[in-house]
């Protein structure tokens, strides 16, 4: 006991101040994009012909970020004359056609729905399901947890079962394997609930977009309230969107 008071009186507080200040992001993340409407022609031809997702739609000059990888390859070709990626990290959107963005994203805040914010504003408990994902997208939500983010300081908490939640939080693209154990998990679910997709593979299928051994996106399967794109999304995206959808 002496010991754990004297390191956290050595240590200090570690929690980030975030929402009130946003911690500074490495320098090589990549968060919204920004595109350059008069980038000529062949440029964007050329980047959306390298994007390994789809994502870039060359007659509306937009990027999918529910489809997009953030792999930076359209910024590194275009040297930057099409597509800029930003260091901001509040990326979430409340409805799935939002994400396909020229970099200007409507507000989360205004898109929420307000009866979430009376029903789980102070107490949000979620049953996080991996539906086949590499991982990463599991390690950053964990992440949530550590001093540092210290999710539970908001009265957010990843729970055990599914009927102690309010909600579901969906990583991976939904493997035919993991469908039905995740339905039965919604299905545990009590309403009324919440139904997160996390990870461009949650949004869209991801690096396995096309695959016959998935879905193509959660909203295939579920009703989806929140769309956290990223590839894995970093854990302040996700605290972003859960602290303004639900706060
Ligand atoms: S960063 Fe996104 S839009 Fe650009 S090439 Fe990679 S996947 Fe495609
Ligand atoms: S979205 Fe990317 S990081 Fe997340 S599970 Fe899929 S491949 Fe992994």
């Amino acid at each position: 006991m002496f010991t754990t008071l004297k390191n956290r009186f050595e240590q200090g507080y570690k929690t980030c101040n975030y929402p009130k200040e946003k911690p500074a992001v490495f320098t090589r993340y990549r968060g919204r994009p920004i595109v350059q409407k008069d980038a000529p022609l062949e440029v964007i031809q050329a980047c959306a012909a390298a994007c390994p997702q789809d994502a870039i739609d060359i007659s509306a000059k937009k990027i999918d970020m529910g489809r997009c990888i953030f792999c930076g390859t359209c910024e590194q070709i275009s040297q930057g004359r099409f597509v800029q990626f930003t260091g901001d990290f509040e990326i979430a959107t409340a409805q799935k056609e939002h994400l396909i963005t020229d970099g200007n994203l409507p507000s989360l805040a205004e898109h929420s729905k307000q009866h979430f914010k009376g029903l789980f504003g102070k107490s949000l408990q979620l049953r996080q399901v991996s539906a086949g994902g590499c991982n990463a997208c599991e390690a950053d939500l964990n992440v949530l947890a550590t001093p540092f983010f210290d999710l539970a300081r908001f009265g957010i908490n990843f729970v055990a079962s599914p009927r102690h939640s309010d909600g579901i939080v969906v990583t991976g693209p939904v493997s035919k394997n993991m469908r039905t154990a995740l339905l039965k998990t919604y299905e545990a679910i009590p309403e009324p609930k919440v139904v997160i997709a996390v990870g461009s593979c949650a949004l869209t299928g991801g690096p396995f977009v096309g695959s016959p051994e998935i879905s193509q996106g959660l909203d295939t399967i579920l009703p989806v309230d929140l769309f956290i794109p990223g590839c894995p999304p970093h854990p302040l995206t996700n605290l972003h969107a859960l602290l303004t959808f639900f706060k």
